[in-house]
């Protein structure tokens, strides 16, 4: 088994878009989770998310399909066990976009295989500008979003790496270059 990549961070401090660049750019799969959250118009089932209903999620945790799950912003997110162990059996590494609490959970599990990132937006305000700039909640759920961002930003010294987003490519190059370090030492 290789390294878990896991980032984490407020909804809009641009975790998607660096993973989906990342993850092409290093030739590493990212994991696909599955929600009951709404898809939104862009994505699509099977690569995002796995879309499910409540039900379908429910009778995967009474089966303990999960490696672990989250109720974020009222949506049900969780990491399913199948797909982790293929890359744990192929000894492949692999990228995660969790939420904070996720994200320590896959570290407790693989302490010494998983390296945990935290990505913050510059501050509060950016924050807001992002997610209203890119229209795919309404208000009410921007306003839930950020209303997490003091607990998130709590628990950012648990990470391994913190690191703010002020420049897409800084950020990119920095992150880029961490796994790369790490994918040398295996
Ligand atoms: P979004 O609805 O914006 O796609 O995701 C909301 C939050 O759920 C994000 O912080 C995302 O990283 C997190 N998330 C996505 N999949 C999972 C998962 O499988 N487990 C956990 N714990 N969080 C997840």
């Amino acid at each position: 088994m290789k390294n878990f990549f896991v980032i984490s961070g407020s909804s809009g401090s641009g975790k998607t878009t660096l993973l989906e660049l990342l993850s092409r750019d290093l030739n590493m799969d990212i994991s696909v989770s599955c929600t009951t959250r709404k898809k939104r118009k862009y994505e699509i089932d099977g690569v995002h998310y796995l879309f499910i209903s409540k039900e379908q999620f429910q009778d995967m945790v009474d089966q303990e399909k999960f490696l672990e799950y989250e109720n974020v912003h009222g949506d049900l997110y969780g990491t399913p066990l199948d797909s982790l162990k293929g890359y744990i059996e192929k000894d492949n590494s692999l990228f995660l976009e969790l939420d904070v609490k996720g994200a320590l959970s896959l570290k407790r599990i693989y302490p010494s295989n998983t390296i945990s990132i935290f990505l913050s937006p510059p501050n509060l305000e950016e924050l807001r500008t992002r997610l209203v700039n890119r229209s795919t909640e309404s208000a009410d759920e921007i306003e839930k979003r950020l209303s997490r961002f003091g607990e998130e930003d709590n628990l950012k010294k648990e990470f391994d790496y913190t690191l703010i987003n002020d420049n897409f490519e800084t950020t990119f190059e920095k992150i880029k270059k961490m796994i790369i370090s790490f994918t040398k030492k295996d």
